[in-house]
């Protein structure tokens, strides 16, 4: 089943406990789409400037990635900037350039428009409603935002948000957003505005899948090492919806749902290994597996 996401396509420069990268590749349509096209192939809409590396672009079209959506401009990729302290829980961004990002407006090749799963991953809420707006089929949506958004975008969020079926929100964010103290308050009141789904990501607590009547706790999968974890929640993003995809119905039941936990979940752990996309590129498929199984395991020991 076809799934299109729109996002950053990034230059990051990070700073962790770990080390430091310049420069490196990054941005939320990327994270999303390395980690989705595991399972299912990915149509990626955005935009990169001429100084993008080409290599960067060769290695998405060697995957399952399909770049008809790509738009390569005049000028320079959007830059982001991110420093992690000593716990790597909080993140402080350093700076923001949006550069191509400024005058980007999203459009879709035609046969994008008749997708079964749409993905509105971080980028601003009023190009993701411009994405929703050249819909011509019924995907099934998700959509990702951040703290910027809620703070300087808000009633386009919330638009886009009406138009979702699933949101992926960390903690703090869906507190921000409803303004409600607590967790099952915010999540009714973004269930309130239409998604049938609410992922809340907690860090290194993981996450929960509250789904209909359904209510599931997730924990992180135990990773080898932690060395940045940028683009975690985008790539917990893309194994989820590429598992949903690679269903192929869009009208998933909620086992599929909890399947998606497992691999989104299992996708963002080798993401935080690395630097920038390392580990999610050079990934294999026994690895994978691998992963999945020590993690199943787990969360049933954990259940029993
Ligand atoms: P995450 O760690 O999942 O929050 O995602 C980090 C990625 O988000 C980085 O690769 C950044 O390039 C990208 N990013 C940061 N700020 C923005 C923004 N304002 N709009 C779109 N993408 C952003």
């Amino acid at each position: 089943m076809s799934l299109v996401v729109v996002g950053s396509i990034a230059l990051d420069t990070v700073i962790t406990p770990k080390g430091r990268r310049d420069d490196a590749v990054g941005g939320s349509a990327t994270f999303f789409s390395l980690s989705a096209e595991r399972l299912s192939r990915v149509n990626m809409v955005g935009v990169v400037g001429k100084d993008f590396p080409l290599t960067a672009i060769r290695e998405f079209e060697a995957r399952n990635i399909d770049l008809r959506g790509l738009e390569v401009r005049e000028g320079k990729t959007f830059r982001w900037g991110g420093i992690y302290r000593k716990s790597m829980k909080e993140r402080e961004t350093i700076f923001t350039e949006l550069n191509v990002f400024e005058s980007f407006s999203p459009v879709l090749p035609p046969e994008y428009r008749q997708c079964d799963f749409l993905f509105l991953a971080n980028i601003h809420p009023a190009l993701q409603l411009q994405v929703l707006d050249q819909m011509e089929g019924k995907p099934l949506v998700g959509l990702d935002t951040m703290n910027l958004w809620i703070e300087t975008a808000r009633d386009d969020l919330i638009k886009a948000i009406r138009r979702s079926h699933i949101i992926i929100i960390n903690d703090e964010e869906i507190i921000q957003l409803t303004e409600e103290p607590y967790l099952v308050d915010a999540v009714r009141k973004v269930r309130e505005l239409g998604p049938h789904t609410v992922i809340v990501k907690k860090g290194k607590y993981g996450a929960e899948l509250f789904h209909y009547e359904h209510h599931g706790v997730y924990p992180i999968c135990p990773e080898n090492r932690l060395e940045d974890p940028t683009g975690a929640g985008d790539s917990f993003a893309g194994g989820f919806m590429g598992y949903l995809a690679s269903r192929g119905a869009r009208e998933c039941c909620y086992e599929d749902y909890h399947e998606a936990m497992i691999y989104g979940t299992v996708m963002a752990s080798f993401l935080v290994e690395s630097f920038s996309t390392d580990k999610l590129a050079s990934l294999t498929d026994p690895e994978i597996r691998e992963r999945l199984k020590m993690f199943k395991h787990l969360l049933k020991s954990k259940t029993s």
